[in-house]
């Protein structure tokens, strides 16, 4: 079954939210990085909140990058997704496994590490890419997806997102998210559509995301729950993939960006140089005369 991403906007306008399911995307990733229980989930977590980012997108050229980093044990966590639902990421450390005297959820949280920041770039077609970091306040990555929104581009938002592997952490059994925003400005909000907005915000937090991932496993039940008795109407669903879009052209372009320094070491070597693509692990051979 291919995992999709529905976008809905409330009745009057004023509250627009985003669910996904992402299981078989996040499997795709498992089966080529083959990560531990710890970092599966972190890459998982990141590749749903990526795409569920990726939604808030308008052009279909256009692409979204969260780029965690952290003094964790995982360090770093990346994901990338266009506008059409394709996505791709990785976590750093691939094989870090939980350790069992803590718990749980500390340990997910902590995984990038405290002090750890997060950067999104947005590739809108523009000459330059726009940028914005902050840094991180809880380690929970839909928490810190939330706050980059609300800080960094004024949009009050919600967001979480959920892994949970199967038995033998060969994939996932289930995983997914929803993104909630507010986007209409406070002057032109009435007191109807501010009583929404407190129904919206607690119904996120009365219901467990991983309880109703687990139980209903599907978008639409997601958007029930967020709305509860807000009327609503869907407006798009969005098919979802993980892709890979590395070529040697890019590759070749993106040693071009090391210094000169790098490079002459490079061209110095007698040897074809092997570089895997850290996202789908493809193998790529460079000539020390192909680097610019
Ligand atoms: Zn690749």
């Amino acid at each position: 079954m291919t995992d999709t991403l529905i976008k809905a906007i409330s009745k009057s306008g004023t509250i627009r939210a985003f669910a996904a399911i992402t299981t078989n995307t996040v499997n795709s990733a498992y089966e080529i990085q083959k990560p531990a229980t710890l970092s599966g989930i972190i890459l998982g977590n990141t590749l749903t909140a990526a795409l569920l980012c990726g939604a808030t997108l308008k052009g279909s050229g256009e692409r979204i990058s969260l780029t965690y980093k952290g003094n964790g044990v995982i360090g770093k966590a990346m994901a990338e997704a266009t506008a059409n639902g394709k996505v791709r990421g990785y976590a750093a450390n691939p094989q870090s496994e939980f350790c069992e005297d803590v718990d749980v959820k500390t340990q997910i949280n902590e995984a990038i590490g405290k002090n750890s920041q997060l950067t999104v770039c947005k590739d809108l077609g523009l000459k330059q890419p726009y940028s914005g970091t902050i840094n991180c306040v809880t380690g929970d990555i839909g928490s810190d997806v939330a706050y980059y929104f609300t800080q960094s581009e004024q949009i009050p938002s919600a967001v979480a997102v959920s892994t949970i592997p199967n038995n033998d952490n060969s994939g996932v059994e289930i995983s997914g998210g929803y993104l909630v925003q507010k986007i209409a400005q406070n002057e032109k909000i009435n007191a109807n559509e501010t009583t929404e907005l407190e129904k919206i915000s607690l119904a996120t937090s009365a219901f467990s995301l991983n309880s109703t991932l687990l139980e209903k496993k599907n978008p639409e039940d997601l958007l029930k729950n967020i709305f509860s008795d807000v009327e609503y109407e869907v407006l798009d669903s969005v098919n979802l993939s993980f892709e890979c879009a590395c070529d040697k052209e890019n590759l070749l372009n993106a040693l071009n960006l090391f210094d000169d320094e790098t490079k002459k070491e490079i061209k110095r070597t007698d040897d074809k140089i092997q570089i895997i693509c850290e996202f789908c692990k493809k193998i790529y051979y460079i000539l020390p005369q192909e680097v610019r």
